[in-house]
Formats: C-alpha cells, structure tokens, sequence
C-alpha cells in the first residue's frame, strides 16, 4: 500500500524537485551539508578543532556515550522529514536512513543492536505510524545490525521545545523504560538532533538497563552558529 506522500510526491526529489526514483535526486544527495570529521566527540556538533566536549554538552551530564549526525539540518533535509514524518513517505525514510547508515561503519565494531526513540503513543494514535520504528529498521537493513523495540515510554511528556534546556530536562525525567540488554552495545537512532535531551533521556534508560554503552544516531542536527 502507497503512502500519502509516495501518491502526492510520486517521484518528486525533495531538494529541487525534478523527478526522480527515491527522495533524493543524486546531485542534491551529494550536496547536503555533511558534519566533517571536526566534531564533539561527545555529541557530534561541529567545532572548528575536534574537542573532547563542546560548549553544549560541557558540564551537562548527558545519558548517551556517543551521538554523531550525517548532515546538517537544511531545507532540503527539512522537506524530507517532513514527507518521512508526517506523510509516512517510504521513499524519503530510505533516503534518510542512507544518511543514518552512512555513520555507521565508524561504530560498527561496537554494535550489538539498533533501536528507536519510543514516541507517545497519541502522536502514533493520531498518524498510525511509528516512524522512529520504519526509520531504524530500514538503518539496521541497510548496515546488516539485528534492531529491537528496547524503549518504550511509560510516562506522559508535555512538548518540550519551547522550554528552557534545565526545564526540558526535567520534564523528560523518568520518561522511558528499556527491555533488559545487559551488556549490549546499543545504537539508537533517529531522524534529528536538536538539543539531544530525548535522546539523552533514552539512552539513560538503556543505560539502567544494563546497555554497556550507547551510540546515538541521528540524519541531521540542528544547531545555531
Ligand atoms: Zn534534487
Ligand atoms: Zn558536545
């Protein structure tokens, strides 16, 4: 059965357009911004020198060991979450699982298992789709790693964007619950890294778990220069 987005954008690329087979035509694939080598090596946020911590997660105990993105955010890769996100758009969840998997090999040797961001189960009432899940299994797919649903969120959470980061920490306390993993090198994917608190809330999850250690994964971050 065709998603939404695959019948109103049948070949459409989601940078220029044109039309083409997948979300993507080959030259705007090529033209995301990519995250060099120049990063945090906590969180994956460029730095014009590699630093252990950067200003954003400096001071901050954050839940994961590891997040690194493929691209920056951008409009083009605005439209393809959009199509992936709220149109349930199969062509542009590959397209951002290839920026996923690409991230991968640099991991690869400690990774057991591939899961996801448990949304709140009325975001999956109102779009009768569990993105998170399509995304990370087509990643898993694509980088031949086992993915399980580990997470689960057990708690009710406000929306959290318009709060201030110490806030959005808070409200986030004790919002997931992970299957036993004891041992197991968990990467967890997922479509956007803006201040990585979800992220950071999973992954301690995990973590109490039992996970030995946790690589987030995300297509894009979004940060302010
Ligand atoms: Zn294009
Ligand atoms: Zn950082």
């Amino acid at each position: 059965m065709s998603a939404v987005a695959d019948l109103l954008f049948p070949d459409s690329c989601a940078g220029c357009g044109r039309l083409v087979r997948g979300g993507l035509c080959d030259r705007c694939y090529r033209s995301l911004p990519r995250l060099g080598m120049d990063v945090c090596a906590r969180c994956g946020r460029p730095s014009e020198y590699g630093v252990f911590r950067c200003p954003d997660c400096y001071g901050r105990a954050v839940g994961f060991d590891c997040a690194r993105q493929a691209v920056r955010y951008s409009s083009t890769v605005r439209t393809l979450i959009h199509r992936f996100k709220y149109l349930g758009s199969r062509s542009s969840t590959v397209a951002l699982a290839q920026l996923v998997a690409q991230l991968v090999p640099d991991v690869r040797t400690t990774s057991d298992v591939v899961t996801w961001v448990a949304p709140g189960s009325d975001r999956i009432r109102r779009s009768g789709l569990d993105h998170g899940r399509r995304l990370a299994t087509l990643a898993a797919t694509e980088t031949n790693l086992p993915v399980a649903p580990l997470l689960r969120r057990v708690r009710r959470t406000v929306p959290q964007m318009k709060l201030p980061p110490d806030e959005r920490r808070k409200a986030l306390r004790g919002a997931f619950e992970a299957e036993a993993c004891r041992g197991l090198d968990v990467v967890v994917v997922d479509d956007v890294f803006t201040t990585g608190s979800t992220a950071s809330e999973a992954s301690r999850a995990l973590k109490a778990a039992g996970a030995g250690s946790v690589t987030v994964l995300c297509a894009a971050r979004s940060y302010a220069d």
